[in-house]
């Protein structure tokens, strides 16, 4: 089955921080994926802006050589390429100064689907807003996407909040969370909501556990002195894996809308019981023979900032009452992975001998392969008497839909297409990203009043000791980290 393209309205997109390496790397190659998959209409433009002096020649010159080095095998393109690049100019612009503000405002149309994207740090976001104000750039229906870090804690985020809410509605507002645009994240919802087989089973009559993990094996070299300031908790658990728990955690939205979805989602961040000090667990890579240790890598020699968390967390509502979730996160691990498992409670009684043992899990992987699958107990094929096996029943379906024909989009990709649609379902909403902050506030702040030391763990690991014993002191393993 050939993936359907539905193609958007004409748009002008400024991407400011347009030389960035976000706009490099992400932004740009996955525009292009989609103006080949023939979504970006022939009228539309992508403007860069940015300090860097150089013309709308040398800006495109730029994004060639990002495509090429960024864009896979698609951008072997080179007629493709050459006709992209056409529909793209460049603004020298200072986000704090007010040179360029009028070239831009007369590049940018006002017939057309007007999106900016904030691809710079969120210090820079008031100053872009005003000036996109005070120039009469943007307009009622433009749409703003900005990008994570939003904010450090509760109160900059309360700032960064308020400060774009003084020229734009919360409805043009779109808070990029990457890991909400991944295929596999649709396709849990899919599965949750469109079938009538799940949603009876997804509470804690059936479900033994939840487990989140998101395991990196990259440490935080080239990028340490912000991670320093950051850490994991801040870094990956307030944003990805807290939205990722509220999509499996969240009650059936009356319909899949923007604000019906996310209302759900801020139910389940309401819904958190406030996190024990023995129920989470930080950590911090060693050196090893492969890579230089965390505080290496931050040079910051006494470094107390974790590298690693592990948690397990209570849901305080009637669905979720006595399911605990594990969460965990780190740099450094054995492998580079994320998924979900929803793991079911054991049977009540087994009639089959050697049964205790196999519980049903349903897997979902983020990366680096996306899919579903679901381990059910079936009979091993053959003679020899009645042995059962734990096998995974793939439910992404790729090849009863062609998957040689099914375009992988990149998160990035479906998110901008979704700005310039105007669907808000996949971003965060200023008061998620407020909750989730009001969440995690209080578990950093308790660590920097105890002066809290991370466990170190070795490279290649799944993380330190004590991140095992959360589990096994409740009886349960966590799932080996794989590639
Ligand atoms: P970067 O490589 O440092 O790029 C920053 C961009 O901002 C450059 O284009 C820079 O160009 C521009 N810029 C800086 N000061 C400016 C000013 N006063 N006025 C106008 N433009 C200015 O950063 P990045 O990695 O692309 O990240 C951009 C944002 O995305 C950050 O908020 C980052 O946290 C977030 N983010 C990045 C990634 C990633 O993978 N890179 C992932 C998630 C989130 P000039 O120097 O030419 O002005």
């Amino acid at each position: 089955m050939v993936a359907r393209v539905i193609p958007v309205e004409d748009f002008d997109l400024v991407i400011f921080g347009g030389t960035g390496d976000l706009a490099r790397r992400k932004i740009l190659p996955g525009l292009f994926r989609r103006y080949l998959s023939g979504q970006m209409p022939v009228e539309s433009r992508i403007i860069g802006a940015a300090r860097s002096d150089i013309d709308s020649d040398g800006y495109r010159t730029m994004i060639k050589e990002a495509i090429l080095e960024f864009g896979g095998e698609e951008s072997q393109d080179s007629n493709g390429l050459d006709a992209f690049l056409a529909q793209i100019e460049y603004v020298p612009i200072d986000a704090k100064g007010e040179g360029g503000w009028v070239e831009l405002a007369e590049l940018v149309r006002n017939d057309v689907v007007q999106a900016f994207y904030f691809s710079v740090a969120p210090s820079l976001f008031g100053d872009l807003a005003e000036r996109l104000h005070r120039h009469k750039i943007a307009s009622a229906t433009s749409r703003i996407v900005v990008e994570k870090p939003f904010g450090r804690d509760l109160e900059s985020a309360r700032k960064l909040n308020d400060v774009l809410a003084l020229h734009f509605d919360e409805g043009q507002i779109y808070r990029i969370d990457h890991y909400l645009g991944k295929e596999t994240v649709q396709n849990l919802m899919a599965v949750r909501f469109g079938n009538v087989l799940f949603e009876p089973l997804w509470n804690n009559h059936y479900v033994d556990h939840i487990q989140i993990t998101v395991a990196e094996t990259v440490g935080v070299g080239g990028r340490g002195s912000y991670y320093d300031k950051s850490g994991a908790m801040r870094d990956m658990v307030q944003n990805h894996l807290m939205q990722l728990l509220c999509l499996i955690a969240m009650e059936p939205p009356s319909q899949f809308g923007a604000d019906e979805v996310r209302d759900e989602k801020l139910k389940v961040i309401r819904a958190l019981e406030p996190i024990m000090p023995h129920h989470i667990v930080r950590g911090q890579y060693e050196n090893s023979a492969n890579g230089p240790s965390y505080r290496e890598d931050a040079e910051n020699p006494r470094s107390h900032t974790e590298s690693f968390v592990a948690m397990k967390c209570h849901i305080s509502n009637w669905r979720w009452s006595g399911v605990p979730f594990y969460l965990r996160t780190g740099k450094r691990l054995k492998a580079r992975t994320s998924e979900i498992a929803v793991v079911f409670k054991p049977l009540g009684h087994s009639i089959f001998e050697g049964q205790e043992e196999q519980q049903n899990i349903l897997a979902i992987h983020l990366q680096p392969n996306e899919g579903i699958d679901l381990q059910v107990t079936i009979k091993e094929p053959g003679p020899g008497g009645m042995r059962l096996v734990n096998v995974p029943l793939d439910m992404t379906f790729a090849e009863a839909l062609g998957d040689s024909d099914v375009e992988v989009t990149d998160a990035y990709e479906r998110l901008i297409m979704d700005v310039i649609r105007g669907n808000q379902t996949l971003f965060m909403r200023g008061d998620e990203v407020e909750a989730a902050w009001g969440w995690t506030d209080p578990i950093i702040e308790g660590w920097e009043a105890r002066n809290d030391v991370p466990k170190t763990y070795s490279a290649g690991s799944s993380g330190p000791d004590d991140a095992l014993m959360l589990l096994h002191r409740d009886g349960r393993k966590w799932r080996e980290i794989k590639g």
